[in-house]
């Protein structure tokens, strides 16, 4: 089959991936064979080519935002031809504490897609069953693709900084994980003002009904319940944690953050202020966010490309030239 790989003492700077022919994977006990539809590309993707995520393997096939079609390894819940979704939680032990205490997210035994094992930037795909997610009619697989990282990461990050309904929460950044979290607040009543560099992702936070949009060194004009940072700044964290309220909470979507500059405890988390990080995902996060997405019927407008380009695609996310999120289409 085609794939790109990924090879870390091969990979250069704007030619990170090979476009190889390889063998096609053997679906393992537990697991189910995937004749891959569509891939998202994300930013993760990115951190793993350049070298910001160590490599596992030498050798890997990214991609951890799979929509794809069951061939092989069929179960009684996901029969041939089920089409699912996989994300970058591609398995656990199942026994760890973090496991039996509902925390599957920060399992010490994971499987990350796309990273630990060979994701889906290639024609077929093997990932453990337990794992696909079966997506409803509703959800078309170019479109529910980039849902499958940056909307599931961006639902859990408004479950760890605790949102509620009708409360005022700031995101700090607007690329397309906020793009997504807003129209979840917005369907919660929250108010919802955005921070972020840029005039064409001010614009975009406006266009969606963000109540008041400001720059990266601007205030918000309210204290906030909430606060979600998704650039890799720590600076931007520290000015997420400026706008809070006393018990307020600064949730980090990012996997890699530059560092946290120092910050004054008595006027900034004292009050009983928290920052917490948001790492991976559980399937109940899975399964809750994609009800959602069929439910306010997401439609991002996504940028498609060939498995042959995956390298424009990752170039693309990287410059953010392109027009929404890079989706290598089979
Ligand atoms: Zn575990
Ligand atoms: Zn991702």
């Amino acid at each position: 089959m085609r794939a790109a790989v990924f090879d870390s003492r091969r990979s250069a700077p704007g030619s990170w991936l090979s476009m190889e022919d390889v063998p096609q994977p053997v679906p393992q006990p537990g697991e189910v064979l995937l004749k891959v539809i569509a891939c998202g590309v994300c930013r993760t993707d990115l951190h793993i080519v350049e070298g910001d995520l160590k490599p596992i393997r030498q050798r890997i096939v990214p991609g951890h935002q799979i929509v794809g079609e069951v061939v092989d390894g069929a179960t009684p819940e996901l029969p041939i031809g089920t089409r699912v979704g996989v994300s970058w939680m591609g398995g656990v032990d199942g026994d760890c504490w973090f496991c039996r205490h509902e925390m599957e997210n920060l399992c010490d035994h994971p499987v990350f897609t796309g990273y630990s094992v060979d994701g889906g930037y290639a024609e077929y795909a093997a990932v453990r069953a337990g794992f696909a997610a079966p997506l409803s009619a509703g959800l078309d697989a170019i479109h529910v693709a980039p849902l499958l990282c940056a909307g599931i990461i961006g639902f859990r990050s408004l479950r760890v900084a605790g949102v509620e309904r009708g409360e005022r929460v700031g995101l700090y950044g607007f690329g397309s994980s906020a793009s997504l979290a807003i129209r979840i607040l917005q369907h919660w009543d929250c108010e919802v003002y955005v921070v972020t560099r840029g005039e064409v992702h001010r614009k975009a936070a406006q266009s969606l009904g963000a109540v008041w949009v400001g720059d990266e060194d601007a205030r918000p004009p309210v204290e906030l319940d909430r606060a979600i940072t998704f650039a890799p700044s720590g600076k931007v964290v520290v000015s997420a944690l400026a706008a809070l309220r006393k018990g307020g909470v600064v949730a980090i979507n990012a996997i890699h953050l530059d560092q946290m500059p120092a910050f004054d405890y008595d006027k900034l988390l004292w009050g009983e202020r928290q920052i917490r990080s948001v790492a991976n995902m559980t399937r109940q996060d899975a399964s809750d966010f994609l009800a959602l997405a069929c439910t306010l019927d997401f439609r991002p407008s996504v940028a498609t490309f060939a498995l042959e380009d995956a390298n424009k695609a990752l170039a693309a996310v990287k410059h953010e030239t392109a027009d929404g999120p890079a989706v290598i289409v089979l």
